[in-house]
This record gives C-alpha cells, sequence and structure tokens, in this order.
C-alpha cells in the first residue's frame, strides 16, 4: 500500500509479528540488553562502511565513525545514530520485517513456554533490533545507504505492520529513534544510559558519544595485552561481538609473532547457537585486517567443524586493499585458518585433560559438530580424535578412545561400537548382552555424523573399530571376569535342527541364521555380515533417500534362551505347525527392537494370535 507522500506499509512476516509480540508483552529485570544490541548494530554498520570505502572512496565515511546517543527528556525519546553503511529499501524490507534465520518457529514455540527467559532465547536466536520494542511504544529508523542520495523513514509500532516513507538525511548512516514506553522513561535518562553503556559496550571499536562525552574505552579489545582484561571485559566483548546473551564458556586470547602476526580473541558459547545445525554451516568469527573488518561469515578462516566459535581473527599481514574474494584465495589466510584451529584444539585438549566435567558441558554442545572434522580434516583427524569422547557402556561419564583401550580386557583385540540414533534405546540394545556378561566395554555413538566419520576411520592405537551388529562376536578370546559358569553349558544347546527349519521357511528374508554368541537374555537379534555394510548406516541412507532396499541380514538365535531351546527340541522332534508361525515372529521380533516394523504387521498379528491361542 502506498498513499500521496510515498508512505508504503507492509506487514510483519508472520513469525516477527508472533514474536514482537512476545517481546513486547515480556516484563523481565535487564531489558536494557536493548541498548547493547542497538549499539552493535551501529558499530557494525560502522565496521561495513569502513571496509566498502577501502575498495570505494566515494564511500569514504563523512568525518569519524562513531555512535551517537540522543536523549530527547521531554518527548522521552533516545535515539542511537550511526554514520556507517546505512540501508536501502530493499535492505529494510529485507532485514527490518522479516527474519531469515532457519529455526524460527521452533524458537518461537520455545519462548511462548519460556517467557521468563526471553533475554536469554533472544540473544541465542539473534533478533537483536526486535528488541528495541522491549523499551519503545514506536520506533522510528531514518537510514540513508553509503552511496545513495535517497533516504528512507521506517516507522512501526510492533503490532503487525510498518511503513516506509522517503525522507532527507544528510550523510550515511542510520538513526534509530525509541519512543518509550510509560514504564521505560528511565531510558531517557543520562546517567543510566552512562551506566548502561560502561556495563556493556565499553569495548567496542567505535566512540559512543554521549552530547561532547565519550563513554567508552573505544579500543579494540582483543589489541590489549591478555593480562590487563577481565573476564568481566571479556564476556561483554563476547555478548557485543557474537550479539549472544550468555557467558562464554571458554575464552581464547592469542597473539601469534612472527612470519605470520595475527591476534586473535575466541569464544565457545555455553549454549548451542541457534543455527548451530543450519545446512549452510557458517562460521561466525569476525576477520578484521589490521583492526579493519572484513568479512564474518566465511568457512576461509574458520572451518565447518568449528562454527561454534565466536570472536575475532585480526592480521596485519593480509592485504587490506583487495576484494573479499581475492583475501579468500590469499595463502596467508589458509595458513591463519590452520594455526587458529590447531590452538583451537589444543586449547579444548588442555580443557578436556584438566577439567573433564566441564569439558562434558561443551562435548553436549558441539561435539556431534566437531566430529565433523574427522571426516574434513585429515591434516588434524588425530588431534581431533584426541579430544572426542564418547558414551559407553562401561562408563557414567564420557571416554575417550585412549581410556577405552586402557580398559581392554585381555584378550581383546578391537574396540567395539554400536551405533543408532537415540542414545537411550541403544543402551538397552540386546546386542549388548553378551558384551555386559563379559564386562567388555562397548562405545554407544548416536550422532548422525558418527556413521560417517566410522566410513574413515577403522582402527585406534592400531586396534580395529568393530560393530558389534557386524559380523561375528569374537568374545571367545577375551577373558570373562564374571561370567556366570551356567551359561556357557547352556549355550551347548544342539540348533542345527532348528536352523534348518527356520532358514526354510525364511528364506530371502535373511541372510542366513545362526548361534549367537553376543546375547544372553534376548532370544534373537539381527547382525550385519562382516564386509556387509552395517544395520545403522543401511537405515541412515535409506532414510535419506540413498538406499533402496537393504541387505538381507543374519537372524542370530540365543542357545541359552528358553523359547529358542523349546523351538530347538520340537524341530529335533518330529516338528510340528508351530515352527512356520515361530520363525517369522523371531525375526519380526528381532526386527522391532531395531525400532523397525514388521515386514507384513496383519501377518504378524495373526501369528501372533495363534501362537497365544496354542499356549493357552
Ligand atoms: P543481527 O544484527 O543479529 O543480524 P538484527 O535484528 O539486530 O540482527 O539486525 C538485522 C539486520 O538489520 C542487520 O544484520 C543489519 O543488516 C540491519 N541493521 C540493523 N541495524 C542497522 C544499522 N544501524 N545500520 C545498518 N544496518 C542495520
Amino acid at each position: 500500500m502506498s498513499d500521496t507522500s510515498g508512505k508504503e506499509t507492509f506487514s510483519f512476516q508472520t513469525e516477527v509479528g508472533q514474536l514482537l509480540e512476545i517481546v513486547a508483552g515480556s516484563l523481565y529485570s535487564n531489558r536494557e540488553v536493548f541498548l547493547r544490541e542497538l549499539v552493535s548494530n551501529a558499530s557494525d554498520a560502522c565496521d561495513k562502511l569502513r571496509y566498502a570505502a577501502l575498495t570505494d572512496a566515494a564511500l569514504a565515511p563523512s568525518g569519524d565513525l562513531a555512535v551517537t546517543l540522543k536523549i530527547d527528556d521531554t518527548a522521552k525519546t533516545l535515539s542511537i545514530s550511526d554514520n556507517g553503511i546505512g540501508m536501502n529499501h530493499a535492505d529494510l524490507l529485507d532485514t527490518l520485517g522479516t527474519i531469515a534465520k532457519s529455526g524460527t518457529g521452533a524458537f518461537i514455540e520455545a519462548l511462548k513456554s519460556e517467557e521468563k527467559d526471553a533475554p536469554g532465547l533472544i540473544g541465542q536466536f539473534g533478533v537483536g533490533f526486535y528488541s528495541a520494542f522491549m523499551v519503545a511504544e514506536t520506533v522510528d529508523v531514518v537510514t540513508r545507504k553509503a552511496g545513495d542520495s535517497e533516504a528512507w523513514l521506517w516507522s512501526s509500532d510492533g503490532k503487525g505492520a510498518f511503513s516506509i516513507a522517503p525522507t532527507d538525511r544528510d550523510v550515511s548512516g542510520t538513526t534509530v529513534t525509541l519512543h518509550l514506553k510509560d514504564d521505560a522513561k528511565e531510558f531517557a535518562e543520562e546517567a543510566r544510559i552512562r551506566h548502561i553503556i560502561k556495563t556493556y559496550s565499553e569495548h567496542i571499536s567505535f566512540p559512543v558519544k554521549l552530547g561532547d562525552e565519550t563513554l567508552n574505552a573505544a579500543e579494540a579489545l582483543w589489541t590489549r595485552p591478555a593480562k590487563d582484561i577481565t573476564q568481566e571485559q571479556y564476556t561483554e566483548f563476547y555478548r557485543h561481538s557474537a550479539h549472544a546473551f550468555d557467558a562464554p564458556w571458554q575464552v581464547m586470547h592469542n597473539k601469534v609473532e612472527g612470519t605470520l602476526n595475527h591476534t586473535s580473541l575466541l569464544f565457545i558459547p555455553t549454549t548451542q547457537p541457534f543455527d548451530l545445525f543450519d545446512a549452510e554451516r557458517k562460521s561466525h568469527v569476525k576477520l578484521y585486517v589490521n583492526r579493519v573488518f572484513i568479512s564474518e561469515t566465511g568457512t576461509d578462516l574458520i572451518p565447518a567443524y568449528l562454527r561454534f566459535l565466536r570472536g575475532v581473527v585480526d592480521s596485519q599481514d593480509l592485504s587490506l586493499n583487495v576484494s573479499r574474494e581475492m583475501l579468500q584465495s590469499d595463502p596467508n589466510l589458509a595458513r591463519i585458518k590452520t594455526q587458529v584451529s590447531k590452538k583451537v584444539l589444543s586449547e579444548l585438549k588442555k580443557k578436556a585433560g584438566k577439567a573433564p566435567d566441564d569439558y562434558a558441558v561443551f562435548w553436549t554442545n558441539f561435539g556431534a559438530v566437531l566430529k565433523e572434522g574427522l571426516v574434513e580434516d585429515p591434516a588434524l583427524r588425530d588431534r581431533l580424535l584426541e579430544i572426542c569422547r564418547f558414551a559407553s557402556t562401561g562408563e557414567a561419564a564420557l571416554t575417550s578412545l585412549a581410556d577405552y583401550v586402557d580398559r581392554m580386557k585381555p584378550g581383546q583385540d578391537s574396540l567395539y561400537y554400536l551405533s543408532g540414533d537415540d542414545a537411550a534405546k541403544l543402551a538397552q540394545s540386546p546386542h549388548l548382552e553378551g558384551f555386559r556378561a563379559k564386562g567388555v566395554e562397548v562405545l554407544l555413538l548416536s550422532d548422525h555424523v558418527d556413521e560417517f566419520w566410522l566410513q574413515h576411520i577403522s582402527e585406534f592405537d592400531g586396534k580395529p573399530l568393530k560393530s558389534i551388529t557386524r559380523g561375528a562376536a569374537d568374545l571367545d578370546a577375551i577373558t570373562a571376569e564374571d561370567t556366570p559358569t551356567d551359561t556357557e553349558q547352556s549355550d551347548d544347546t544342539d540348533l542345527s535342527a532348528l536352523i534348518t527349519v527356520i532358514k526354510a521357511e525364511l528364506g530371502e528374508a535373511v541372510k542366513d541364521v545362526r548361534p549367537s554368541k553376543r546375547l544372553t537374555d534376548s532370544p534373537v537379534c539381527l547382525v550385519a555380515d562382516d564386509g556387509d555394510m552395517d544395520v545403522n548406516l543401511e537405515r541412515l541412507l535409506k532414510r535419506h533417500g540413498q538406499l533402496q532396499n537393504g541387505m538381507p541380514r543374519v537372524l542370530e538365535l540365543n542357545p541359552s534362551h528358553a523359547v529358542i531351546a523349546k523351538l530347538a527340541e520340537h524341530a529335533s522332534g518330529a516338528g510340528d505347525d508351530l515352527l512356520p508361525d515361530a520363525a517369522h515372529l523371531l525375526l519380526d521380533q528381532a526386527r522391532i527392537v531395531e525400532g523397525e516394523t514388521p515386514t507384513d504387521p496383519a501377518a504378524y498379528a495373526r501369528r501372533l494370535a495363534r501362537v497365544m491361542e496354542r499356549a493357552l
């Protein structure tokens, strides 16, 4: 819609509307963080203009880049201005009316159910600008993009719609004016604003001014010696540069001097960022060349498997006067990437050794991401494997592969694992029974990425990594700790007649039928043959449409199970009509335990009813 003055009205994208309702209605103690969000945006805009001006002199900023605050005590407004990059009509539509972030729906659901933690969630999600509506009744944005002559007034009361109209602005940049709500008039007080800036924005690189006064140190934090920086200052800087609300789990501040100088100030968040599992796998570390911001989202600086990192890398040994694209092919950038990656991995290794419980927090959040590196970064694979942790049947806590090896039983020559979707279900799997009985530990791998790195890494410390659902369970050679002696005897049940009957009945549906070494309590399980595809991998590929039909698998029978022993008696006797039903039921049962469905549910139900009837 557009009127004669050229003012157009637009509806917010549905998700933004919902979000604003929640943001505007949520009452919580530190809503002052809206100012940090807006100052961060202003500072980012200055960063972007400084970079743009490097390659296009016409874009040179008007005077020194700065963020300027203005308070109108009578009108009860607060404005945040910058002389940065500014926005054109399309930018306004794209950025201040929509949320181009995946996971928005889930985020809104989470917010609805947890209004009390709105700031935390808002921060993780990064709805920075919209936080203005926590304190403002209406928000006006006057903006002019560097290089453009037109300026625009964006305006909204946050209630479903916003307008954009042509306006005037002398220089490029943006002014966000907040018409404060009745209960937010405190943000029109100088002392309050001064305090908020000191608290939250002391160390952004640009001056934040109120009248003639500069409120902050305005010095890039990472350029100062680490010993002069407090934990609070790091946290404040992290929140600014990452638009985050949590505290960093780890701060890594390093200066590397030599042939290739660079400084990095990197943070690992305490909570998972919302876009962690986005298909784009964007990195969020900012690249600076000699304190000039260059770019944020490339993987040229930080590998995708370290995309949970936040912060900055600054180097004077990269060329400033080249395009982003040319910079990406600068071999020095690749070298910095390797050095930074190694440094991060070695810091993680230290932490894993010194504070395993704390490391577990990191691992739970980011382990699945880090493991992508096992596939993608062969050069650092060994270092990565060292800091990987796994759930296991032997340990309550997570274990490293090295510690697993230390606990291996006499005669055990492989590392065993079981992989699947669901950690809790894995722990219940019948495949584990024989291993449990012998006290042999099995790693439980439940991240999707596990199947993929297992394709690339087949051994550790010279010992093979073996899936316990594939091949024969070579448990005989392993010295048992606490195997009850009587199971040894009942293992002797002769299953050959039963196996012949079951094979004949199931035909192509199974690859083979064999007595099992791995079961103690369950009657049956399905396994893949050595050399065949692992059961879990097959399942994954099928789900992703990369595989049509799975291979028939091997049905293993537990000779010590009462049902199997009874059936064996039937089979070696005259044989009877129970056996065909039993054969199919055993196979279906094994499928169900794997989380699959019987191939023919109606037949399954019929057989089950028949067998029950007989038993009664
Ligand atoms: P984020 O900063 O996390 O991207 P915001 O909601 O705070 O999310 O801002 C959305 C986008 O709006 C920014 O990425 C930027 O493109 C644009 N924007 C916001 N404030 C400004 C500003 N002061 N100058 C230029 N662009 C801005």
